[in-house]
């Protein structure tokens, strides 16, 4: 019982047996009724005909009928003839163990007698002429038996009745050969029924068995396994849904886990950045307060540090406020129709005096019109300063920093292109991200946070709009950005 509740296969299996047995019994008992119904018409035919043949034959009148005939005709259909007179007597009785030949003193009556079946209608029936038969248990010839009679003739007139009797035994033996076939037919369905089954429990419980063990892996995590599908059917239908959980599932988990990573990852970082100007400034302050700094000129030095660390804390934390509040979605863009070139005006000039001290060469170029976005000002305005800032910065003595500005159809394009060191390949998709620092040992004395690229990215995204950078080593490096009109 237990096997059965756990197999589909087995349950296919005794389905198939079932339906081969339930379909074999049907069909063996009607063909069998109907072979025997048949098998008795033709063979009471065959009788009928026999019986008339018999009882046109002239000698078969003679009181003393020679006894060698009536053998060879009972032979010949391997039956028994009994020849009745008028009332019922038995004239003659030959064949299937019966020796009675002109009998007619002995005064057996065929109607009543207990090992007869014949009634007296029966006798009537076949004087008026009729052809009477009886099928079933004969005591009279110790059998059960077919038979039939005939009326007897004599000059025109009915004198007796012709009874021929067959035995039964034969035909029952053929319809019972019959049923044996049936019988292996029935073998043979369950044979069939038992490989088909196994066949079928390749194409049927094999893979539900495969998705089975995908759906453990899965329970304990591991989401890369796949149930190879080939069929189209619901089984298919199945596993491609599996499948696409698993898929799903993996894709989700993945971008949790990457989640989980980036948001510890940003504590780690900001704990990190917090803590060197920190100690930079617990460095100093003790130094003071131990009066290590002798001279006043020493004093301010060590204060003036104080002060450019707590600067560059500030800024910090207003950074990663200002990232946190973006990407949260929390800062609503101010948008307002302005004209670029009065923004990158503003900012260039604020760059220029510092771009001077540096002997840098700082250019701004665009083309004549109206650079007209809708933008947050301000918002660009921050990333008009990073990306200067960082351009201005990286730049030597000598080098130049160029601002150019460009309408294309829909969209108002700003390029910021420096001399400075460029920024390797395989390091271009990390400058976006938050706290990354190219030369991480020049970050210290730069002082940046490694937070503007990712804040100028985001405030450049909230404007439909979007931020590349191009750069070789050792050329310099490109930051264009391109915002909806
Ligand atoms: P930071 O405040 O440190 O400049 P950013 O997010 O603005 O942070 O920049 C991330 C890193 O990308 C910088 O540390 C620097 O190494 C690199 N970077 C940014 N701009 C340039 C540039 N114009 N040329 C070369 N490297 C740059």
């Amino acid at each position: 019982m237990n096997i059965l509740r756990k197999s589909i296969v087995i349950k296919l299996w005794l389905l198939m047996v079932m339906l081969v047995l339930i379909i074999l019994y049907f069909t063996g008992v009607l063909q069998t009724a109907k072979l025997k119904q048949l098998y008795y018409a033709q063979q009471l035919e065959e009788l009928t005909n026999e019986a008339r043949h018999i009882s046109t034959i002239k000698e078969i009148h003679d009181q003393n009928l020679n006894v060698n005939l009536l053998y060879t005709l009972a032979g010949a259909f391997k039956g028994n003839i009994m020849v009745i007179d008028k009332q019922g007597y038995i004239v003659h009785c030959i064949g299937m163990g019966m020796s009675m030949q002109n009998v007619a003193g002995e005064k057996i009556n065929v109607v009543g007698h207990h090992d007869l079946p014949w009634k007296k209608s029966d006798l009537q029936s076949i004087m008026q002429g009729k052809t009477i038969s009886y099928r079933g248990a004969y005591h009279f010839l110790d059998t059960d038996v077919l038979t039939v009679a005939v009326p007897l003739y004599k000059e025109g007139k009915i004198a007796g009745s012709v009874m021929l009797s067959s035995p039964l035994a034969p035909i029952e033996e053929r319809i019972g050969a019959l049923q044996r076939i049936t019988l292996y037919a029935g073998l043979i369905g369950i044979a069939l029924a038992t490989i088909l089954s196994l066949l079928l429990s390749r194409t049927l419980s094999r893979p539900l068995l495969k998705m089975h063990q995908a759906a453990q892996s899965m329970a304990r995590g591991d989401y890369s396994r796949r149930v190879e599908v080939k069929s189209q059917d619901e089984i298919g239908l199945l596993a491609h849904s599996l499948n696409a959980l698993a898929a799903e599932l993996q894709e989700k988990i993945t971008t949790l886990e990457r989640l989980d990573k980036t948001r510890r990852e940003f504590v780690a970082n900001v704990s990190h950045e917090l803590r060197t100007p920190l100690s930079i400034i617990q460095g100093y302050t003790e130094a003071l307060i131990d009066g290590m700094a002798g001279t006043e000129a020493e004093r301010k030095k060590y204060l003036a540090d104080i002060h450019e660390e707590i600067l560059r804390l500030r800024r910090l934390v207003a950074e990663i406020l200002d990232l946190r509040k973006i990407e949260a979605g929390r800062v609503e863009m101010k948008m307002q129709k302005i004209s670029l070139i009065h923004l990158v005006s503003q900012v260039f000039e604020q760059f220029q005096a510092l771009a001077e001290d540096k002997q840098i060469i700082a250019s701004l170029d665009f083309a004549p019109g109206s650079y007209t976005v809708k933008a947050d000002p301000d918002r660009i305005k921050q990333v008009l300063i990073n990306l200067l800032d960082n351009a201005v910065r990286v730049t030597l003595p000598g080098g130049q920093v160029k601002v150019n500005l460009t309408e294309l159809k829909d969209m108002v394009q700003v390029s910021i292109t420096d001399t400075g060191p460029g920024i390797p390949p395989e390091e271009q998709p990390l400058i976006w991200e938050r706290f990354y620092k190219v030369d991480k040992s020049r970050a210290r004395t730069g002082g940046g946070t490694g937070l503007g690229l990712a804040i100028a990215k985001k405030i450049i995204e909230a404007h439909g709009g979007s931020i590349e950078v191009s750069s070789k080593p050792g050329k310099g490096s490109t930051f264009y950005f391109v915002i909806p009109k």
